[in-house]
Parts: structure tokens; sequence; C-alpha cells
């Protein structure tokens, strides 16, 4: 029986036996007792499934893999103890020293010095892509040593929409694997591996958890990527002395996520906790309802600043004018999600008077939880770089990054106004 996804949300990811707890229990232990050898032996050689050890599993981190795995139609998932551990675990999977990573440039901060500054001190190189670029131009950068094509579906701050068709037909050509951040999206507005993705990450710090309360990432394995005999990926086909011979491509299902739990969770341990996978999970119940409001919302907010004489100019993909508004037709029907940005008319004065005059909205460095917030990324994240700096990261100086909550729209609108009139 398959449900739709606002069921999912709710009835995903543990399924109670009789009598027992009706919401997944906090299993708050490091191991897991068993009566016989043999039980155990059999989990080690993953010839049953069950539980030895947290690093490695734990059941309330489960039931969350589990809700995820659900709602964006994978085959399994592997909790990570942050979106930045998800997503280098996801690069440790199919990239050593020698190999490259295809990547658009407009990623998430946090990614974009992972993979230019950090994976290169170890030998993994980055070719960075401008994702409105043609086919043409992307493919340029793959070679024998590509083992991974990155990108976002929402790209923040710069809100850009993703042509998931583009991407998935230069990955399908080269016989690449297609990972995609899909956090400020959510598989509520979009479904990645609907459109080619192989793989997908998520901070489910912002949108899943909502509530700001659990750091968590999570990587989902779409099972729907052929491994087998594909020379990019030799250390799928060869025997993992490190496991005692398992080949990772003849597994039946999900040969990414085991492979990134038995050999780089289990070196590596970035596991998720099970308090933050139960605060996850619980989050989650009301996914759905909460990404109509934050897009409802924001779409509303979007439309009022377009038309304010002190406002320069605004990004969201439902403004018709927007660059992205066809795809995000395409590829967000339902909802384009709750993150904006814009920009003030003048200079950056203008910017701090405006966000220290909200009342409301509060200034934090986080997004995509029920709470409406801002951040003015010339003052803060983006403190360093200069005026021409700034425009090339494509943050001018005068944008302010705003994340509509779920709040009554009239009020936030009301905030906003307030705060401009002062400027
Ligand atoms: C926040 C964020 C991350 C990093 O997640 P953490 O949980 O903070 O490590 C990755 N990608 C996107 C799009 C994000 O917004």
């Amino acid at each position: 029986m398959s449900y739709k996804k606002d069921t999912i949300c709710v009835q995903g990811g543990y399924r109670p036996k009789s009598g027992e707890s009706r919401i997944p229990p906090i299993s708050q232990s490091t191991t897991y007792f068993y009566d016989s050898t043999q039980g155990m032996a059999d989990l080690f050689d993953l010839k049953a499934d069950g539980y030895f050890y947290s690093r490695l599993a734990n059941p309330t981190v489960a039931a969350f893999e589990g809700k995820v795995t659900e709602l964006e139609g994978g085959a399994a998932a592997v909790g990570c103890s942050s979106g930045m551990a998800a997503s280098t675990l996801a690069a440790f999977t199919v990239c050593c020293a020698g190999d490259n990573i295809v990547s658009s440039s407009a990623i998430y901060g946090g990614t974009f010095n992972l993979f230019a500054v950090t994976l290169p001190k170890l030998g993994i190189e980055t070719r960075f892509f401008d994702p409105d670029a043609p086919a043409e131009e992307i493919e340029k950068l793959i070679d024998d040593k590509t083992r991974l094509i990155f990108t976002e579906t929402i790209a923040n701050p710069a809100i850009k929409i993703l042509d998931f068709e583009k991407i998935a037909g230069i990955a399908k050509k080269y016989g690449v694997l297609f990972a995609v951040d899909n956090t400020l999206a959510t598989p509520i507005l979009c479904r990645p591996f609907e459109w080619g993705a192989n793989v997908i990450i998520h901070s489910s710090t912002k949108y899943l958890d909502g509530h700001a309360a659990a750091l968590g990432g999570m990587i989902v394995d779409g099972g729907n990527f052929n491994f087998k005999n594909n020379p990019r990926y030799a250390s799928f086909n060869e025997p993992d002395e490190s496991y005692h011979g398992l080949v990772y491509a003849d597994l039946p299902s999900a040969q990414f996520a085991t492979k990134c739990r038995a050999q780089m969770m289990r070196d590596i341990g970035a596991m998720m906790s099970p308090q933050n996978a139960f605060l996850s999970w619980l989050g989650c119940d009301t996914l759905a309802l909460r990404m109509e409001r934050h897009s409802a919302n924001a779409k509303k907010v979007a439309a009022y600043l377009d038309s304010h004489p002190k406002i320069d100019w605004v990004w969201h993909a439902s403004l018709p004018a927007n660059k992205y508004h066809k795809l995000a037709e395409k590829y967000l029907p339902d909802g384009q999600g709750g993150m904006l940005s814009f920009g003030i008319k003048g200079d950056v004065k203008k910017a701090a008077v405006f966000m220290e005059s909200l009342k409301l909205i509060t200034q934090e460095t986080h997004v995509a939880d029920v709470r409406s917030c801002v951040l003015h990324p010339a003052s803060t994240t983006h403190r360093q770089l200069s005026k021409a700096e700034l425009e090339e990261a494509g943050v001018p100086e005068n944008l302010v990054r705003l994340s509509v909550g779920i709040e009554n729209a009239d009020d936030i609108i009301a905030d906003i106004e307030q705060a401009l009139a002062g400027i």
C-alpha cells in the first residue's frame, strides 16, 4: 500500500506491534543485548537486520530514517549528526584522493567550504558550475575521475530553482551519481528521485525538524543507480577487505546507503543522536501542513515586498516575473517554500536599520523553522567580503534573507511595514 505524502508524515517510519508504544521510544542506549553468539554474528555479516551498536544504527534513528525514506520514495536512509555530516559522508562514500566532484556553485555556504577548501586538502577536487549554464558547458567539467554531481533544489540565498532534467540528463549520459540537497524544498514540495536524482541530502535541522530544536542530517539512497561494473565505481565492485570481502554492487538493494553506513559511519561516527531523531520524527508529523503555510505566507510577503517603493528587488519563485518561475511551475507546483531574499533601496546602513526595527521577526543565522527570521549576510555571515566580492558571490550588500514562518501572514507583513516606515 502506498500512501500520499501527508499521510506518510504522520504514519511513516514506525509501525508498532501490539502493546508497543504508539510513537517511537527514545532508545537511549549505546548497545543491544543478544542471547546467542550466532545472532550477533549474523548482524555483523549483514545477514540479519538489527542493532548492535548505536554508532551504526539505533531504533529511534531508524524510525526517522524510515519516515524520510518513505517521504522521498527512496530505498534506505542514513541518519547523521548534522546536514554537514550528511554531505561529508555522502562524498566519502564515492570519492577518494584523486577523484572529483562536479558541483553547482549555488549551494549552502558550509557545503561550499567543504567542497572548495576542506576536501581538496584530502585530494578530492571540486569543479563548480553555474546551475543556469547550458548542459554543454557543465559537461566539460566531467572526466573519468568524476564520482558525484552535486546540486540543491532551492539554492540559498539566491533562491535559484534547479533544472533537474538538465542535470539528470548529464548524469545519465556519463554514468555519474547525481546528488541533490533537498533541504529547502523538502519532499513535500519536490521529490528529486522522480526527476532522476540518485541520492538526496537533508539538513533535518531545518524544515524536517521545523522547530529549531535538533541538529541532524539525512542521506537518502534512491536505490536507482547502477553501480555494477561501472568503471567509475570500482569501490562498489571490488571486495571490501574491511568488511570481509563484501561487494556492495552485488547487494540486492540500497547499495549506496549500505556502503555509507558500513564503511563511512563505522569509521567516522557522525551518527544522529536518538534524542534528536525523536524530536525530528515528531516535527515531521506536521511537515506537510507547515510547508503549505510557509509557501503561502512567503508568496504573500513576496507580493507585498515586490510592490513596495522602498524595495529594490525580491527573489521568490512564486513571483511571475522571477527568473525561476517557469522551473518552479514544473518542479515545485504545490508551493515554492518559505525562503526569500530582497534588496532594500540604499546602502548597507539602511538594511541594518530595517533589521533592527523588526519586532516580531528576529535576527538569526538559522532558517526554515516555524518562526520568521531574517539575516543580513553583508553585516554577518559574509562580513569579510568587499562590496565587489559580495556581488560576485551573488549576495549584494543590500540583500536581506527572510525565512518566512507560519505565523499569520498579516502580522508578518505588518512588522515589515512598520520597519520599512522607519528608513
Ligand atoms: C543548513 C544547511 C545545511 C547544513 O546543515 P547543518 O544541519 O547546519 O549541518 C546544508 N544544506 C542546506 C541547504 C542548509 O540550509
